[in-house]
């Protein structure tokens, strides 16, 4: 009998640290049962995750990482912008300057595929998110595998609203229930929107879902204990083989490896032996952490607001602040007005990235007030932390619906509405055309 190929997986995650981390898990755990492993990405996100890659190595695992480069400047971007959440606040030509850069990773993609030794036994997965893979694996023959980063409840919720035309034909906050959704789910367009559903990028929408149609099989970081249901419901819509291989963030929360835990999507901005002493001081389930992850953002007023209020709790909290780096007013009221000095007996602030699962994983930990990105949604139901659900943009009202109504682990904080600033703003004179958006058969 003919010797197998050899293995080899090509992940090409989007560009994000939401999709990047939930990737580089994968390839950890594809290249713990022994394939040879790379991941595909540009050299910001490589030099992000290379401390985690090379822990892996270390520990004998066949993975490494490609870097492609984006060539953001030839398209409109300044030098160094290569992950969303460096355009966070940004107007929406920035947001599809981006897109299209990532699009024009193809050629380069396919010369590193071309110059491989062989391809028999390659097999790309791509991020929804990078439809640009298609043409490429179709060109070279190889199997290709969609990767859904959010969670199926969302992809359920947003193909049924397509699927029966709701997005065509109600207006922006409009209230409406799902149709044809296996619970009950009532949202608005604002808060059941699908990635790339914005005016301006009807092109990257549409090239997604034609990518994922004609995918080999769709992986999800899911799993079936929480989300079987929408997972089959799924993948009969589709009509593809589609499997669970969550909850990723399991490969470094389970891991006994303190580093690449601490280092996960970046290296930390805070020493991560600080924060486990500070918390190892503090009764068990006392503290709450706060963090809104690497994207989303709240207006001043909801910052000032929440500050105000954390203050007034007199209980314990970790709050992860991204925009304490480069936003000049948060910085002036948690040092020029005091706040941190007043709550710093019981308070740690990180000032940008934190290890944010050896914070979940402390048992000081006894709460969660979070933005429901699903990695981290996934990690707080991982290590059993409840929630305060406190949701901004894209699938995160959809986490929340599925914390909050369907699984029971956590409460809502109240908020209804995306704030203003966190969509990637409109060009002037643009409007909402769902009809652009419906999605193709599957073929
Ligand atoms: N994260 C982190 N430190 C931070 C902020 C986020 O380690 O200061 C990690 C978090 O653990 C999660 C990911 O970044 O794995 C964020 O993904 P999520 O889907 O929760 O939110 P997004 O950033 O995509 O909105």
């Amino acid at each position: 009998m003919a010797a197998l190929p050899e293995l080899h997986f090509l992940m090409v995650p989007q560009a994000a640290q939401g999709h990047i981390i939930p990737m580089v898990d994968v390839a950890r755990l594809i290249a713990a049962r022994g394939p040879r492993v790379t991941v595909i990405t540009t050299p910001v996100n490589a030099a992000r995750n290379r401390a985690t890659v090379d822990g892996a190595r270390r520990a004998g695992l066949p993975l490494e990482l490609v870097e492609l480069s984006l060539s953001g400047p030839q398209h409109g971007l300044p030098e160094g912008i290569e992950t969303v959440d460096q355009l966070t606040g940004q107007e929406l030509g920035m947001y599809i300057r981006f897109f299209q850069a990532t699009w024009n990773l193809a050629g380069p993609l396919e010369e590193y595929i071309r110059a491989l030794p062989r391809l028999l036994g390659v097999c790309l997965v791509a991020d929804l998110c990078n439809p640009w893979t298609a043409a490429v694996c179709e060109r070279l023959g190889i199997p290709r595998l969609v990767m859904h980063c959010p969670s199926a409840y969302f992809q359920l919720a947003v193909n049924c609203l397509t699927a029966h035309g709701v997005y065509d034909r109600v207006d922006e906050m409009e209230p409406f229930e799902v149709p044809g959704f296996p619970v009950r789910a009532v949202g608005s367009k604002a808060t059941l929107r699908g990635f790339f559903q914005y005016p301006g990028i009807e092109k990257q929408y549409r090239d997604a879902l034609d990518a994922e149609a004609t995918a080999d099989g769709l992986l999800f970081n899911t799993f079936r204990g929480i989300e079987g249901t929408f997972i089959d419901a799924y993948a009969a819509a589709l009509g593809k083989k589609t499997w669970a291989v969550g909850r990723t963030c399991a490969s470094s929360t389970m891991a006994d490896d303190a580093d690449s835990k601490a280092g996960r999507g970046k290296p930390a901005d805070v020493d991560a032996g600080h924060i486990a002493s500070w918390l190892d001081a503090r009764p068990p389930a006392s503290v709450l952490y706060v963090s809104f992850g690497s994207i989303a953002q709240l207006t001043a007023k909801q910052f000032a607001k929440l500050a105000r209020g954390l203050e007034a709790s007199g209980r314990p909290f970790v709050w992860a602040i991204k925009e304490a780096k480069a936003d000049a007013a948060v910085r002036a009221l948690l040092d020029e007005e005091g706040f941190e000095a007043r709550v710093k007996d019981r308070a740690l602030l990180v000032r940008g990235w934190a290890p944010q699962v050896t914070i979940l994983s402390h048992p000081a930990v006894g709460g969660f007030l979070t933005h429901c990105g699903w990695n981290g949604a996934l990690e707080t139901l991982s290590l059993g932390v409840p929630t305060l659900t406190w949701p901004t943009i894209a699938d995160q009202f959809c986490s929340e619906q599925l914390l909050v109504d369907v699984l029971g682990v956590g409460v809502r904080s109240g908020v209804k509405i995306p704030p203003p600033c966190t969509s990637p703003r409109r060009p002037r004179g643009c409007r909402w055309r769902a009809a652009t958006w419906r999605r193709r058969s599957p073929s």
